[in-house]
């Protein structure tokens, strides 16, 4: 109740000191019917996209049905419970973002003031690191644009409204009726820096005295990442967003902590949460293969490599150019490392580094330099006659025009982006259809490639060759 009361007094006050320029604000708010508005859920369904995981580098995001998308917004918390459920989107899959999705898949994203978590597993799962995203998300729906912008000082130029929360520039601007019809922003991403979040609101209707969107689009970057048409809004319906206890009384995040598993003599599968990296020794160098996540991962993986090996990092092979794999790289360009990839990436990656890093900066764009490539064609083999990485470039699979995989003749060892993450269980990975996995068995049988065993990016660690076999529906 306090908290309320101290909300209502701060809004009060901000449009008080802005009345010479909020008048267009306060026609807004009246005309959206922001002013009574506490809580409100909306339920659409449309599109839904994979941010960072194109196909090709640089085109559109793959596109996933989404079979509903439901937002239940309190103001007054303030939180948002995102509800949605997708499904496959095209056939055959086209991309990365986990696809071929089997059947229908279901994420809860709640944010409750300071807490962040995911709903719909055995318990909450926090996610402390989601907290100003998910609040930014939920102060540009439609209406928390008013409400924030009010509260924030919002600044009105004809049509345009602009504030910042947290820090973060947040544009919006009206319609002739003054409602809310599209807002813009800045976000960050690892591997391409700043880039631009536009969200339209257009179609508008009536539901219960509150004005609000019928259809919404998102792009992410110049490309959708939310087509949805709304079919239902019940404002000022009961949302609760009640912190869990685990949630609440979870730690805060430490240091990201790297597990140390030897695949074999001279190779250490190096993982942190859902991200997992090989480290190779050869006779006067060391090589990573995949630079995953983001800084923070690849300055984690620096110590454990200084732990293991006195020997210099020379290289860092990139198996593709999906966000999630790459987001590690600048690190290693920042420090001289030479990058190896699929040559159709190379100019993907110059364009996408020498972009501005503002709201994140890292390593890369304190201290500028181009980066070193080394680029592979079919197929490429990196050895001093001990130690040897063959690289193959997976051609006409789904998942990525420039996606490769790393083998270890001498081990059997099988590195792979995506497609096959051997799962802790059924190897037979009933969430998914095998379309991506049966790409990865084609290339290494048209290599001729003994492989024993899947140690990939992802997934549960490393698996027999059997497994993959198992899924794809070779062996029973
Ligand atoms: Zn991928």
């Amino acid at each position: 109740m306090l908290r309320t009361v101290t909300v209502a007094f701060v809004l009060a006050m901000a449009s008080a000191s802005h009345a010479q320029d909020g008048g267009r604000l306060a026609a807004a708010a009246s005309a959206m019917g922001a002013a009574n508005l506490n809580t409100i859920e909306y339920t659409g369904s449309g599109q839904v996209f994979g941010f960072g995981q194109a196909y090709e580098p640089g085109e559109r995001w793959p596109r996933f049905v989404q079979r509903s998308y439901t937002a239940a917004v309190n103001y007054q918390t303030p939180g948002m419970r995102l509800t949605q459920v997708r499904a496959q989107g095209e056939h055959p899959p086209r991309g990365g973002a986990a696809q071929p999705v089997a059947g229908e898949q279901r994420t809860i994203l709640v944010v409750s003031d300071k807490y962040a978590w995911q709903e719909g597993g055995p318990q909450a799962a926090p996610n402390p690191g989601a907290v100003q995203d998910r609040l930014r998300q939920m102060w540009v729906t439609p209406h928390g644009v008013i409400k924030a912008a009010l509260a924030n000082a919002g600044r009105v130029d004809g049509s345009t409204i602009t504030f910042s929360i947290a820090g973060r520039a947040i544009k919006a601007s009206l319609n002739e009726q003054n409602l809310v019809d599209k807002v813009s922003f800045l976000s960050s991403s690892e591997v391409v820096g700043d880039y631009p979040i536009e969200i339209t609101y257009a179609d508008y209707a009536d539901f219960g005295g509150v004005k609000f969107p019928r259809r919404i689009v998102q792009t992410e970057d110049g490309h959708p990442t939310l087509d949805i048409t709304i079919s239902a809004v019940r404002p000022n319906t009961a949302v609760a967003l009640d912190v869990p206890a685990n949630v609440q009384n979870a730690p805060p995040p430490g240091p990201l902590t790297v597990a140390v598993e030897k695949l074999a003599d001279g190779v250490w599968y190096l993982s942190t949460p859902n991200a997992r990296s090989w480290l190779v020794e050869f006779n006067d160098h060391v090589v990573l293969v995949e630079g995953m996540t983001g800084e923070a991962r690849s300055l984690a993986i620096n110590a454990e490599i200084a732990k293991l090996s006195n020997k210099p990092l020379r290289y860092v092979v990139n198996t593709h150019a999906h966000y999630d794999h790459a987001g590690g790289l600048r690190t290693y360009v920042a420090q001289g490392t030479t990058i190896v990839t699929h040559e159709l990436n190379k100019p993907f990656y110059e364009k996408a580094w020498a972009r501005p890093r503002t709201i994140a900066p890292d390593l890369l764009s304190k201290s500028p330099k181009p980066a070193l490539f080394e680029t592979v064609g079919d197929k490429k083999v990196l050895t001093d006659g001990t130690q040897t990485l063959e690289l193959y470039h997976m051609k006409g699979t789904s998942h990525n025009v420039a996606n490769m995989i790393v083998f270890m003749p001498r081990h059997g060892l099988v590195y792979w982006g995506d497609g096959y993450n051997p799962p802790a269980g059924d190897p037979r990975d009933t969430a998914r259809t095998p379309e991506q996995s049966i790409d990865l068995y084609r290339v290494i049988a048209a290599n001729n490639l003994d492989v024993k065993t899947i140690a990939p990016a992802h997934g549960a660690g490393p698996k027999p060759f059997d497994n993959l076999k198992k899924h794809i529906g070779l062996i029973p």
